[in-house]
Parts: C-alpha cells; sequence; structure tokens
C-alpha cells in the first residue's frame, strides 16, 4: 500500500523591536540573564500590558510580504499552561481572531515546478523566558530576558508533501522576513524556529491522517532529518497495522530521530479567553496603506527585476535579497555603474563579507569607481579583493589608494618579458618539460611571474607571452 506525507508548519519568528511587546524593556538577545525583565515580564499584581506599536507595524508588514489580509480587528488572548519560564501562568496570544490571514508562498517543488504554499495565518504572541539546565547539577536556572519579547507565528495549510519542500518553504520565508527588516531571523540565537506537524494517509484519501507535531526544531538541517525520520516512523506504523497517536515530539540532533514529549493537548485545555487587559486592535485603513508605501518593493518583486531585467541567476538573486543592506549596496551602485553583472559578481563575493561589519564605510558611487578602474585594467582581480578590504573601511579615494598601496597593474610587455625570461631561466627544468608539451606548466610560468611582480601582472598580457615564448597557440 502507498502513503503519503502531508505537513502543516508553525514558524516562530521574533520581531526586531528595540523593546518588547507589552512592556518597555530591552528586546536585546544576549545580555546578562534577568537585566531585561520588567514588573509587566514578571506578571507581578496590578500591573497592565501596554502594545507596542512597532511589533504591530512589522507584523502587519510581514503579512503584505507574504500576501495576507491584514485583519482590521484582532483580539489578545490568554493561553493558559504552568511552566517556570513562565511567571504569569498564561501567555498572551492571539487565538480565533488573527492579525492576519491567508496568504500565499510560492516554492519549487522537487522537480522545479512552482507550488503554492497556503498561509492559513499569521498572530502575533510574547514568547516565554528559558531555562537553563546546564549550570548547576541540583537546579534549573530561569532566565526572564526573553519574556515578552514580541513574535509573530505563521502557519501554513497542510500543504507541504516532503521535507526538501518544507526546508524550500522556510528558507524562502526567511529570506522574506529578512528583507522586509521584520526579524533578524538568527537561528542561532532561536528568533526563527519551526514546529512541523506531520501525517501519513493512504495516497488518494481525502481525509487527514493523525498528526504528531515536532516542536522547536531550529535548523535547516535538523527540519529535513526530524520530517525524514518522522514519516517513516509513520509509515512504518501504518504498514504494520498500528495507529499514529497524536502527540508532541522532539527532535534529538545527535541520534538524529524524534521521541515523544507529551500527548497533545487540545486548545481547550488552554482555556483561551480574551485577555481582559487588553482591548482588541483595531487597525485603521490608514495605517496599512501607509506601511504599504514604506514597503518597498517585495521580496517577490525584486527577485523578477534581478532574474528578468539584470539577467542575474536565480541562485546569486537570492544571495543579494538574502541581506537587505547586500541589496540595497547593489542597488545604489547600479545608479552610478549600470553594469548589474558585474556589480552583482563583486558585491556577493567580496562586499558580502564585510557589509554587516560596524566599521563598513564604502559608499555606493565609489565602489562603482572602484569597479571601473577594475574593468580598464588599472588592476588585477587580485589586488582587486586586496583593495576592496581596504576600501571597505577608509572608503578612500580609489587612485590614491592604488598608488599609495602600489597595486597598480603591470601590462607593459617589455618589462613582463624581462619577467618572464628571468622565471624561465631559473626554472630550466619546467622549462623542459613545457617544451616537450606539459601545457599545464604555464600556469606555473604564470604563477612566478605574479610572485615576482607582487601579484600585479596583467594575468591576459603575461597569459599571452608566455605561450608566444613556447610557441602554443
Ligand atoms: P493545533 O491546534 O493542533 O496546533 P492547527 O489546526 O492549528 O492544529 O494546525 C497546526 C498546523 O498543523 C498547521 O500548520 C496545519 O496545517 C497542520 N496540520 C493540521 N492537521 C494536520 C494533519 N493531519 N497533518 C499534517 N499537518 C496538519
Ligand atoms: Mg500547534
Amino acid at each position: 500500500m502507498k502513503y503519503e506525507a502531508v505537513i502543516g508548519l508553525e514558524v516562530h519568528s521574533q520581531l526586531k523591536t528595540k523593546t518588547k511587546l507589552f512592556s518597555a524593556s530591552n528586546n536585546d538577545f544576549g545580555e546578562d540573564p534577568n537585566t531585561n525583565v520588567s514588573v509587566v515580564d514578571l506578571g507581578l499584581p496590578g500591573v497592565l500590558p501596554v502594545i507596542n506599536d512597532k511589533a504591530v507595524d512589522l507584523a502587519i508588514l510581514a503579512g503584505l510580504s507574504i500576501d495576507c489580509r491584514i485583519n482590521m480587528k484582532s483580539t489578545f488572548a490568554r493561553k493558559h499552561y504552568f511552566y517556570p519560564d513562565l511567571p504569569k501562568g498564561y501567555q498572551i496570544s492571539q487565538y480565533d481572531e488573527p492579525l492576519a490571514s491567508d496568504g500565499t508562498l510560492l516554492i519549487e517543488d522537487n522537480k522545479g515546478k512552482d507550488k503554492i504554499i497556503r498561509i492559513n495565518r499569521i498572530h502575533m504572541e510574547e514568547d516565554a523566558g528559558k531555562l537553563i539546565h546546564d549550570i548547576s547539577d541540583n537546579f534549573s536556572m530561569v532566565d526572564l530576558n526573553r519574556a515578552g519579547v514580541p513574535l509573530i507565528e505563521i502557519v501554513t495549510e497542510p500543504d507541504i508533501s516532503n521535507a526538501d519542500e518544507a526546508v524550500s518553504y522556510l528558507k524562502k520565508l526567511r529570506n522574506i522576513l529578512i528583507y522586509a527588516d521584520v526579524s533578524d531571523c538568527n537561528m542561532e540565537e532561536g528568533n526563527f524556529r519551526c514546529d512541523a506537524n506531520i501525517s501519513i494517509r493512504r495516497v488518494g484519501d481525502p481525509e487527514l491522517g493523525v498528526k504528531a507535531e515536532i516542536k522547536n526544531i531550529n535548523s535547516f538541517k535538523f527540519v529535513k532529518k526530524a520530517i525524514e525520520y518522522e514519516i517513516n516512523r509513520q509509515t512504518k506504523l501504518l504498514e504494520n497495522g498500528e495507529e499514529v497517536i497524536q502527540e508532541t515530539r522532539l527532535f534529538n540532533a545527535s541520534s538524529n530521530k524524534t521521541f515523544s514529549m507529551r500527548s497533545k493537548e487540545d486548545a481547550h485545555d488552554y482555556r483561551y479567553f480574551p485577555d481582559p487587559d487588553l482591548k482588541p486592535l483595531v487597525l485603521t485603513e490608514e495605517r496599512i496603506d501607509l506601511l504599504k508605501n514604506s514597503c518597498f518593493e517585495s521580496y517577490n518583486e525584486k527577485m523578477s527585476i534581478y532574474i528578468n531585467k539584470y539577467n542575474i541567476s536565480k541562485n546569486d538573486s537570492e544571495t543579494l535579497l538574502s541581506n537587505k543592506l547586500l541589496s540595497k549596496f547593489f542597488d545604489d551602485t547600479l545608479i552610478y555603474l549600470n553594469e548589474p553583472k558585474l556589480v552583482c559578481k563583486w558585491t556577493i563575493s567580496e562586499i558580502i563579507k564585510y557589509i554587516s561589519s560596524s566599521d563598513f564605510s564604502l559608499d555606493p558611487e565609489n565602489f562603482a569607481k572602484f569597479l571601473l578602474t577594475l574593468k580598464d585594467g588599472k588592476i588585477n582581480n587580485n589586488s582587486g579583493k586586496e583593495l576592496i578590504e581596504k576600501l571597505s573601511i577608509s572608503n578612500e579615494d580609489v587612485d590614491t589608494l592604488i598608488d599609495s598601496l602600489d597595486l597598480k597593474q603591470e601590462s607593459s610587455e617589455d618589462l613582463l618579458n624581462e619577467v618572464i625570461d628571468k622565471v624561465i631561466d631559473s626554472n630550466p627544468d619546467e622549462k623542459n618539460r613545457l617544451l616537450d608539451g606539459e601545457l599545464k606548466l604555464v600556469s606555473f610560468f604564470m604563477g612566478q611571474v605574479m610572485k615576482e611582480t607582487k601579484g600585479k601582472a596583467n594575468p591576459g598580457v603575461i597569459n599571452g607571452l608566455i605561450k608566444k615564448k613556447f610557441n602554443i597557440n
């Protein structure tokens, strides 16, 4: 009997705000434990939450970026459960009236065909604190810095059919959120994490099977492994005439297996009810329009310009768009030098290394000037790399820097011929082998000439000269 997998993903992504969702505490990662904590985050009696407008704006932007309908009215609800990292005893979330609904995200399936993944909803909620188990043998520690950090949860319809599609979906979603400046989506810092819901059914069966939910997977690699393991596990159960039970499971990265954490709770276990401390979140058309207009071209539009107008490959376009700063730098450079391919090549191979550093000060106009210098043959690629590293922090005048670093490319045939004669003389063995037809030694001599000229020789010119000397066409 043939089975097929059905997968739905829930992604939690932290919003890029200065402060938390309902308090004025800092939303910074990596601070000393329990330093970004206020009476609101602690849930002390008598305090009241105040909604962070910036977080709402970012959640709306996320909704717009994946073509959701933004709901003019949404409500916050209390989701009750007990856990030591949740001092209030409930999490403020959205339940039956989420901020955004009915979006879509386009991915490529295994055969390279476009596939639409429907987004069920995006809702806002606060994060919980964090338990730390490995500091003491006797106790677990709790760090409440994360308590109250703003999150969006993005929930798909069960439209995903295998582990690869799940990973494509997550990568695309992550790029879109980063590009829209909604979230850093830094997986190591846990601000982009995924719960995977998986079930199996007979091919063609209209009913969904019983699902297991794997919680908090925080890398693409683990998502793939966890889903593959789970599909296999459930398929075997069904083949043996056993049943899949609805439960919550965890993925263990060292054994590559999932294991049961608890039997699955149902919504009614949480005793959801509207939070009486928070009014319904009512939006105006004006606010949404303002965000729409501020929101540049979306990731998808930009991607299509890069590919169709500039003829940049899909992979390179993805690299440019994986970092908002990078794609902006690329766009801005094109204003001064309209050569998308050249600009792209150096942006994704060199600029990418430096652009996120706080010392980065190269401006696009100067970068364009640098590329022209390179194109005109004044410097070669090697020197270019050295130069970019310096320019990235100094933004000096390109010509002055070339002179002061003595990087000007040497193209004079007379001078290069002298150097070539010299290296041929000092390597008689290689000389004879090349004379005997061992053509790869051309590169050897090019390397020697480069060494002699401290990397400044024009590679095209020396290649031609060496071949001429050995009568190679
Ligand atoms: P829950 O209330 O258990 O969290 P939801 O209905 O909110 O369940 O769905 C959570 C996620 O699980 C969604 O992404 C949804 O598409 C997915 N899902 C629901 N039922 C199934 C199923 N039978 N198999 C796989 N995924 C499912
Ligand atoms: Mg769930």
